[in-house]
C-alpha cells in the first residue's frame, strides 16, 4: 500500500470576456470570449515614413503578430496611416492596424477620416484626453469616430499617465476613510477605476461594450497581477494584458514572462504585448517573438516548431551543438511565414538537439525528429531518430545541413499535401 494518487495535469482557468471583433476590408480577428490569447506589436518607425512603417509591420506580422500599432501622434502621421494600410494590401500584408492617440486624437480622427477608416482599432488613453470639461467632450469624439467608422476601442489607462484629477479624488476620499488605504492600493483604484468608468461612459454614449477592451498596465510584477486580478473581478470587458516600460533583454523578457504567464493561468488577458526596449541592433520582432514563446510555453497557443535541446555540460567540449540547435531554430522560425499555409500543422512539430549519449537518444526519441549529437570522447557519430525510431547515423563535417535536410523531408512528408514541393534547405554558406 502507498498513498499515491494520479497527478491532476495544470490547465489556465477560463474567464468569459466579451468578444471584440476587429476589422479591416472583409477580414476580422476576434478578441475575447472563445478566442485564442492575440499577440500584438507595435512599430517603433516613424510613422510618417510611409515605407519604413510598412516593411516594419510586414516584419512583425511575419514574426506572428496578430494585430500592430502605430503611434498617431501628428496631422502628418494621421495622413500617412491610409497609405501605410495601402502599402500593406499591396505587399499581401494582412494584419489589422491600430492607432496609439494621446492629446490630440479626438482632433486627430475627425479632421483625418481617411486614417479614421484605416484603423482597426483606436488605443485611447484616458489619462491624456484633455483637462477639466474639456476632458470627457474629447474623449467622447473619440468614441463618436469609433461608432461612427465601426471600430474596437482600447481604453488603456497607464500609472505613468494616470488620470491626476481621478487620483486627486480618490486621495481625498481616502483621507476621508477611518483607515486609509495605503497609497499603493488608491494607485490599483485609480487604474481599474480610470478604466472602467471610462468604458461605461463610451457605453452611455451608445458604444458596444463587446468593441471595448480594457488595460491598466504598470512596470511592477506584482502589482501589474493585484492590478489585473481586481480588473477581471470588476467587468468582463475583454483584457490587453502587458507590463509597461519591461526594460531590455534577459530583465524585460523574464519580467514579461512573470507576470504574464500568472495571469494568463488564470485566465485573464485576451491579448499580450511585450513591451521590450529593443537592445543596439536587435530587431523589434523580439517582442513579438517573446509574447508567442509566453503562449507556447504555457500551451495556450502553437506559433512555431519546438527545438528541445539540452543545456550541455561538461560532456560536450565542443561548440557543436549549441550552433546546430541554433541553426534549426533559426531555419524553422524564418521558413514558418511560408509553411504556415503550405504545411497545415507544422507548428506542432517537435525536434530534438542534444549533446550526447545521456539523455540524447531517450530525448530524440520523444521528438518528432531528433539528433543524439557525440559527446566528448564519444565515436563522432550522430544517430537520428524519426517518430521515435532510429533511422540514420550522420557523420563528417556536414551533419549540420544534412541534418536541417531531414528535418524538411519530414515536413514536407508529414504535412505537406504533394510530396516533393517543399524548399531546398542551402547550403551551408551559400
Ligand atoms: S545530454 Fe549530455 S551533454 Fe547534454 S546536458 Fe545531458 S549529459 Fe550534458
Amino acid at each position: 500500500m502507498n498513498d499515491r494518487q494520479p497527478i491532476a495535469g495544470a490547465a489556465p482557468l477560463p474567464r468569459h470576456s466579451r468578444q471584440a471583433r476587429v476589422v479591416w476590408g472583409p477580414r476580422t480577428v476576434t478578441v475575447g470570449g472563445d478566442a485564442p490569447v492575440r499577440v500584438q506589436s507595435m512599430t517603433n518607425t516613424d510613422t510618417v515614413d510611409v515605407i519604413g512603417t510598412a516593411i516594419q509591420v510586414k516584419e512583425l506580422a511575419h514574426a506572428g503578430s496578430e494585430m500592430v500599432r502605430l503611434t498617431v501622434n501628428t496631422p502628418e502621421a494621421a495622413a500617412a496611416v491610409p497609405h501605410i494600410r495601402d502599402q500593406l494590401d499591396r505587399m499581401g500584408i494582412d494584419v489589422p492596424l491600430i492607432g496609439d492617440f494621446h492629446y490630440n486624437g479626438h482632433r486627430l480622427l475627425t479632421e483625418h477620416p481617411a486614417c479614421a477608416e484605416a484603423l482597426s482599432k483606436y488605443r485611447i488613453n484616458p489619462g491624456n484626453v484633455g483637462k477639466g470639461d474639456k476632458k470627457d467632450k474629447q474623449f467622447g469624439q473619440m468614441i463618436e469616430a469609433a461608432m461612427r467608422w465601426d471600430k474596437v476601442v482600447r481604453i488603456g489607462v497607464n500609472w505613468g499617465s494616470l488620470d491626476q484629477e481621478l487620483l486627486a479624488l480618490l486621495m481625498d476620499e481616502n483621507l476621508r476613510r477611518a483607515q486609509p488605504w495605503d497609497a499603493k492600493q488608491v494607485m490599483y483604484e485609480a487604474l481599474i477605476s480610470s478604466a472602467i468608468d471610462s468604458a461605461k461612459l463610451a457605453e452611455s454614449m451608445g458604444m458596444n461594450g463587446s468593441q471595448i477592451i480594457l488595460s491598466c498596465k504598470v512596470s511592477g510584477v506584482q502589482d501589474l497581477i493585484a492590478v489585473y486580478r481586481e480588473l477581471a473581478r470588476r467587468s468582463d470587458y475583454a483584457l490587453h494584458l502587458g507590463l509597461t516600460e519591461a526594460g531590455m533583454g534577459t530583465k524585460g523578457t523574464v519580467a514579461s514572462a512573470a507576470a504574464l504567464s500568472v495571469l494568463l493561468q488564470e485566465g485573464i488577458g485576451d491579448t499580450i504585448r511585450v513591451s521590450l526596449t529593443p537592445q543596439p541592433g536587435e530587431a523589434r520582432t523580439q517582442e513579438v517573438v517573446v509574447a508567442n514563446e509566453i503562449l507556447q510555453a504555457l500551451g495556450l497557443r502553437i506559433f512555431v516548431p519546438s527545438v528541445t535541446a539540452c543545456p550541455g555540460c561538461g560532456r560536450t567540449t565542443s561548440t557543436t551543438f549549441q550552433e546546430l540547435a541554433k541553426q534549426i531554430d533559426d531555419f524553422l522560425r524564418q521558413q514558418m511565414p511560408v509553411w504556415r499555409n503550405r504545411y497545415p500543422g507544422v507548428e506542432g512539430l517537435k525536434v530534438a538537439v542534444m549533446g550526447c549519449i545521456v539523455n540524447g537518444p531517450g530525448e530524440s526519441k520523444h521528438a518528432d525528429v531528433g539528433i543524439s549529437l557525440p559527446g566528448t570522447g564519444e565515436a563522432p557519430a550522430a544517430p537520428v531518430f524519426i517518430d521515435g525510431e532510429k533511422a540514420m547515423t550522420l557523420r563528417g563535417e556536414g551533419i549540420a545541413h544534412e541534418f536541417q535536410q531531414v528535418v524538411q523531408d519530414y515536413i514536407e512528408k508529414r504535412f505537406g499535401a504533394t510530396a516533393g514541393e517543399g524548399p531546398q534547405v542551402p547550403a551551408p554558406h551559400a
